[in-house]
Parts: C-alpha cells; structure tokens; sequence
C-alpha cells in the first residue's frame, strides 16, 4: 500500500501547486474514518481508497480528484457527510465525493445487453464532472484487482459481468485502452476460468517454442527503421487473454487459426513518420490482406487514431504492427485523462474525440487547469433521462418527460390506460417531471383512456401521437353520431324525406367520400344541416326557416316546444372533444340549456338565458335543442357564485366552511374587489345541479358575514 508521503510526491511530481497539506489530512481522514473496517483480502478497508488515489496519480489527475479517491468510500460506508468534507476539503472536492456516493447507490439489476448501454448511459449522466467517471473506473478497476478475495462466487461472477458490460466498455468509451484492457482480463478470468486457462498455457507453449521471439522481432523492426533514417520506438506484446478470446469467438476461428497473436507498436515522431514507417514495413514484408487499416485518416468514434496492418513479418511470423505518433499513443491509452497531462505540459492535443469536444473548448478558453476542471460538466447526455422500472429496466427518455411519458415508452397499452404513478415508492402527479434513476411504476386501469389533458405536458412524439390518434378517432365517431342525428332532426322538421341513399347523390358537394365524411363535417360544424339539405333538396323554401328555429329552440322565442323531436343525447361530456359546456355561464343540470355548433370544436353547451347567443340570432342552423340526461346529476358541474363578503377576520373561513358543510367543492375563488369593509368575490362551486347551487345561495344569504350573493354569469 502507498504511504502517505509516497502519494503526496507521486502527485507532486506532475502538480508542483498540489495541495500538500490537504493531500495529508484527506490521507488521515480516509484511515480514521474506516477504522478497524477490513477489506476481503483482511487488509485494512482504507487500503482501498489509498490505492484508489494511487491508479488516479497514473492518470497525473488534479489534487482534487486524488483527494476525492481518497475519500470516495467514506460517505457511503462511514457515519461521515457531504457537509463534513465541504467544511473540511471544499466544494469541489464534496461535489466529487456526492457524485461517486450517488453512484454507488445506482445498481445494475438487469442482465439484458440493451439494459447495460442505458446503464452505461445513466452513470455518464449521472457523471456531471467527468472526474466522478474517471474515480468511478479506478475505483473499479482497484475492486477487480482484489475480486479473488471475495468468497462469493456469486458475487465474484456478479461483479464481473458488471465489469465486462459496463465499465469496460465506459473505459473504451472515454479512450483510456489501458484501464479496459486489464478490466476485461481480470473479468474474463474470473467468468471463463477454463478458456482464460487454456489461452493462457497457449501463450506459454509458444513463448517457450519461439524462444524470445518478441525481442527478436523488435530488434529486426527497431533495425528497419533505423536503415530508413526513421527514429522510432518499438514495443511488442502478445495480445490479452480476453481479446484472442474474442477474436476466437467473432472469427469462430481456433487459436492456431489466429494470425495476430502478437501485436508490435512502432511509435514515431510525427503523422508524416507514420506513413514512411507504414511503407518500410510493406515495402520489406509480406502483407497479410484485409487486415490494413487506417484509422489516422478515419479515426474511431472514441478519438482512436493509429495505423494497424498485418504482416508476415520477421521469423516469417504473422504479426499485427500498429503505428502511431507519441500523442496519439498516450490519447490511445490514457483517454480524456492525457488531454490534461497534455495541458499542463502547454501541448494541447487533438480535437477529435467528437464527444468531448466541448469538453476541450472550455479547456481552451479556461485560462488554467483548474478553471478548466471546474468548467468541465459533462454535456453528453444532459438531454437525456434514464428511469428504471420495477424490473430494475432502464428506460430512456428525452429531459423533462413525465410518468405518462415513460408509460408510452413501456407500452402503449400502458400509456393508454395509465391512471397514476409511483416515483420512488411515492404516489405522484402524471405532470411529474421525471429525474435521472427515479423509479417508476405506473398504475393503470381499463376504464381510462387517454386524456387531451396530458397533450399539454407529454414530451415523447410517441405519447404524443398516441393521444392525438386516440381523440382524433373519438372526436370523428362523436361528429359522426351527433351529424347524423343533426341531418335527421333537421329534414324532419321540414318534413322532408331522409334517407342515406339521397345523400350519395351530394357526396362531390361537399368532398365527401362516405356517409360517415358528411355526418362528420356536419357534427364538426364543418358544413350545416341546412347546406346539406338544400343541396339533397334544391327546391327548398328559405321562407320556412323562421318556423325551423322556433321548433328547434322554442324555448328561445318564449313558446312551448311543441317539436316531437327527442332532445339529443350527449353522453361523455368531456372538454374539447364533441361536446363541451360553454366557459360564459356555466350551466347546470336544471337550466335550461342549449347547444350551438361551432366550427371545429363540436357543439358548445349555453344556458339559454346566455348573453352570448345573441351572436348566433342570425344562424339558426347552429342552434340545437338539448336537455340534460337523467344521470346528469351524477357528475359535478361548476356554478359561479358573486359574493360581497365582509372584509372581517374569519369571513373567508365562514364563507368556506358554509360551501363545504352543504357538500359543495370550491374549484376556484377570485377576489375581485376589496375596499375597508368589503371583500367582491368571484366562486367557483362543484356542486350537482341547480338546486344544489340555489342552496348553497340561501345558506350563505343566512350568514351575517355575507351581504350580498347571486349567481354569477
Ligand atoms: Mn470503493
């Protein structure tokens, strides 16, 4: 294990600004905290930290995230807070320390490989600062290093699927080759015993045939480039259990068939000496076809630049030989990590990792390293939430979604009949703006459909069609119904004949293309009644209109309905769709009411005594005759109340409590004027009906505090 002043100089020998003096106290901190706490391997649990800090110095990161590895374990593990470090090691390091806790309480349940992307995606959203990743994988990778301790075999297994799906592949994601490499080692071994075994005795056997052949071929390569004035370092390995592993799997190959089980570097100066090594190498051995690539003049998506081709190379050996310049090996090995080395040597490399590319304009704009870290909030996937499901699932979704987003994105059965939803074991509004690994379970119910309401807050184009598709169908079938019986109460009172067949005959009139097309555009106040008539009948008297409207709405003029006409049947009054009740005078079930067609949005429910229907005088076809349903009652309905209250203490309490005790709800309550002894106020009350709301009035007329109470148009 690092010792304290091992640690402090291993820091200070790549920062001379790095804080001695808290490196000292986070070191002390770490070692108390854990106490007596033991690790698997009976090692002393703040070993772990220690040399969690000690991966990071390979890394050459800032003091801060060396402090933060130190302390990364101990708000999880210890009695210690976030507050605790702040007041001792400073915001940023607590930012750090939150971070990593935050991610430890995340934990993959899901085994699915899909699953596993979205997880990778989660911790990287969850990673504001890309310090808090870069902890993470050392942190990781210290774990792996001491899997062997763990009894479990279960756990063992658990932690190295984790590692193989997960962080590795993170590692990769971020560049740093060297960290994934031995990540997928140390899992290979522990998940595959038997083929790491046999790979590696392979290894073995050839290492004992070919009698040092790796320093062979590096002297014969080291020569090559020297003859050809290129100055050059060569190295070579044999390649890692886990990827002749892979290799053997993707090519279904066996290990004799493998070309490469060698890999060679040739490390130059610059990208011209790439190419003038590539062509020594090709111009003195044999090319092994297909297995060149340039990946300088099309790097990988994670920033991978190099040059790799197969050869029959020295001690007629197949080989892989990769060539790149210094830079791009350390960008190849240490990932986003060397791009700080790189600043802090005043050489700022490439700009092609495309994800971070942002990352490197602040860190050309940041006038120092520090500002520059403290700049660096990761902008990957900050238009993204991630929400697992019961199951332990991860879903994935845009910023801003909401439990019925997240029901679409389950289902669409789910989405249609969600009623509410749990987040994090907590009954919340569907409006619920949803946060980054909350969980959420959503509760359905056959009975509900999809609201208009939710229109306004969905934000996935998925919940979105799927509530449009479902009003547009409703909307028609309602239009539909109500057109049709508007065509029949209206060649009725004409006493003129109706019947399907005469309405084919109009279909070009209107553009209509069905029965239903004609039905609907008359519900949907498209087209009238009266246009569809005259048409059917271009005989027709517009003298008899006068005698139509007073049929229709009799009660209007001041004369009985004598009509036999049965009064429509409006059932499902839901706002927006076919029939909606009119926001000017709130009717009740006992009013008596009428209903207007208005253009796109169905019929619109009035009072009769509505001061708004003057407007409709001239166009008696949009007047329809309707009445409430016997059941109308069932369903609250708003009434609007004036009140003049007394602008004494307690009066809004009485006034409240005398809604309330007559079972009437208030929706909504405006104050409206308020002078030295008077309150005006506006209500809004559920209540059943008109007699209902007639007896909240005489209630509240009863009441000293009220002086004066109507209802309200
Ligand atoms: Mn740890």
């Amino acid at each position: 294990m690092l010792r304290q002043y091992e640690l402090v100089d291993l820091v200070k020998s790549y920062d001379e600004n790095a804080d001695e003096d808290a490196l000292n106290r986070a070191y002390v901190f770490a070692m108390k905290k854990h106490g007596a706490q033991l690790r698997a391997s009976g090692d002393p649990y703040y070993s772990h930290p220690v040399e969690v800090a000690g991966i990071l110095t390979q890394f050459k990161l800032d003091c801060a995230s060396v402090i933060a590895g130190l302390l990364h374990d101990t708000v999880e593990d210890t009695d210690t807070t976030v507050e605790e470090i702040r007041g001792l090691f400073g915001d940023q390091v607590a930012q750090l320390v939150d971070g990593l806790t935050k991610l430890a309480m995340i934990e993959q349940k899901s085994t699915d490989k899909k699953q596993a992307e979205n997880f990778r995606k989660l911790l990287l959203a969850m990673s504001e600062d890309i310090r808090v990743l870069l902890i993470k994988l050392a942190d990781r990778l210290h774990n792996m290093r001491t899997l062997h301790f763990l009894k479990s075999p279960e756990k063992r297994a658990r932690i190295a699927k984790e590692t193989l799906d997960i962080y590795a592949p993170l590692a990769e994601r971020i560049g740093m080759q060297e960290i994934k490499t031995e990540l997928e080692d140390i899992a290979f071994k522990e998940l595959h015993r038997d083929a790491y075994d046999s790979i590696q005795a392979r290894l073995n056997f050839l290492r004992e045939q070919g009698s040092n052949i790796v320093p062979k071929i590096i002297s014969q390569l080291e020569k090559d480039m020297k003859e050809n004035g290129i100055k050059a370092e060569v190295s070579g390995r044999e390649k890692s259990p886990y990827s002749i592993w892979r290799k053997m799997q993707q090519k279904n190959a066996s290990f004799e068939q493998l070309s490469d089980i060698m890999a060679f570097r040739i490390i130059v100066d610059d990208v011209g000496a790439c190419y003038q090594a590539l062509g020594i190498v090709h111009s003195k051995y044999h090319m092994i076809p297909r297995r060149f690539k340039d990946y300088i003049s099309t790097p990988k998506p994670n920033g991978y630049k190099s040059i790799h081709t197969g050869v029959i190379g020295p001690e007629n050996t197949r080989i892989e030989i990769q060539i790149r310049t210094h830079e791009m090996h350390e960008v190849a090995e240490k990932g986003v990590a060397a791009h700080w080395a790189y600043k802090q040597g005043e050489k700022v490399v490439g700009k092609n990792f495309r994800w971070i590319r942002e990352l490197l304009e602040i860190l050309e704009q940041a006038s120092n390293p520090e500002e520059f870290l403290e700049n660096t909030k990761l902008e990957m996937y900050n238009d993204q939430v991630f929400c697992f499901t019961p199951k332990g699932d991860l879903i994935g979704l845009p910023i801003n979604s909401t439990p019925v987003d997240f029901a679409y994105a389950v289902h669409s059965s789910v989405g249609d009949t969600c009623v509410g939803a749990k987040i994090n074991g907590e009954i919340r509004p569907l409006r619920t703006v949803l946060q980054n690994g909350d969980q959420v379970e959503i509760l359905t119910s056959k009975a509900q459909h999809p609201s208009t309401e939710w229109d306004r807050f969905v934000v996935t184009g998925k919940a979105k069609a799927a509530i449009r598709r479902y009003v547009r169908a409703h909307k028609r079938d309602q239009f539909i119904t109500l057109g049709e019986q508007l065509l029949e109460r209206t060649f009725k009172s004409e006493n003129l004949d109706f019947n399907e067949k005469a309405l084919v005959n109009v279909f070009p009139n209107f553009e209509a293309e069905s029965i239903d097309d004609i039905y609907a555009k008359v519900g949907e106040g498209l087209i009238t009644a009266w246009d569809v008539m005259k048409a059917v009948y271009p005989a027709y008297k517009q003298s008899k209109l006068e005698k139509v409207v007073k049929s229709i709405v009799p009660s209007f003029t001041g004369k009985k309905n004598k009509s036999k006409s049965e009064p429509l049947k409006i059932k499902g009054l839901i706002p927006g769709m076919a029939v909606h009740f009119a926001g000017c005078c709130h009717p009740l079930p006992g009013d008596r009411i009428v209903g207007i067609v208005t253009t796109g949005k169905g019929v619109a429910v009035h009072r009769i005594d509505c001061k708004l229907l003057e407007k409709f005088a001239n166009e008696p076809e949009r007047w329809l005759d309707i009445s409430w349903g016997d059941d109308a009652s069932e369903t609250p309905h708003v009434g609007r109340l004036k009140v003049m209250l007394a602008n004494e203490p307690g009066a809004l309490g009485e006034l409240s409590n005398l809604i309330a005790r007559s079972n009437g709800n208030i929706a909504n309550l405006n104050i409206i004027n308020r002078t030295l002894s008077y309150f005006e106020i506006m209500i809004d009350v559920e209540v059943k009906d008109l007699r209902h709301l007639t007896d909240i009035i005489a209630t509240l007329k009863s009441s000293k505090v009220v002086s004066y109470v109507d209802r309200s148009a």
